[in-house]
């Protein structure tokens, strides 16, 4: 999801998380403007170290290749039980 005004610019959102290298979706735009990474970043790893974050501390390899597991378990569409 590269959002560019032309096409000589460098894009202000990348097509990928720079942490986890996950496609951006229209839904990570405000986690990216707030921290320069994706939505689930933002939550599994900014949120809970924000301190650090914010002086350069980012996730290990084997920090984010956890979490990538564990969204793979994770399903992608909820629906109401009232609806099943
Ligand atoms: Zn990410």
């Amino acid at each position: 999801m590269s959002i560019c005004l032309n096409k000589n610019e460098v894009p202000m959102i990348p097509d990928a998380c720079p942490v986890c290298k996950v496609l951006l979706r229209s839904l990570d735009k405000l986690a990216f403007e707030y921290c320069g990474a994706c939505a689930d970043c933002a939550q599994s790893f900014v949120d809970v170290n924000k301190g650090a974050w914010d002086s350069g501390w980012r996730p290990s390899k084997g920090e984010i290749v956890a979490r990538l597991q564990k969204r793979k378990e994770e399903p992608f569409f909820y629906v109401n039980d009232e609806y099943i």
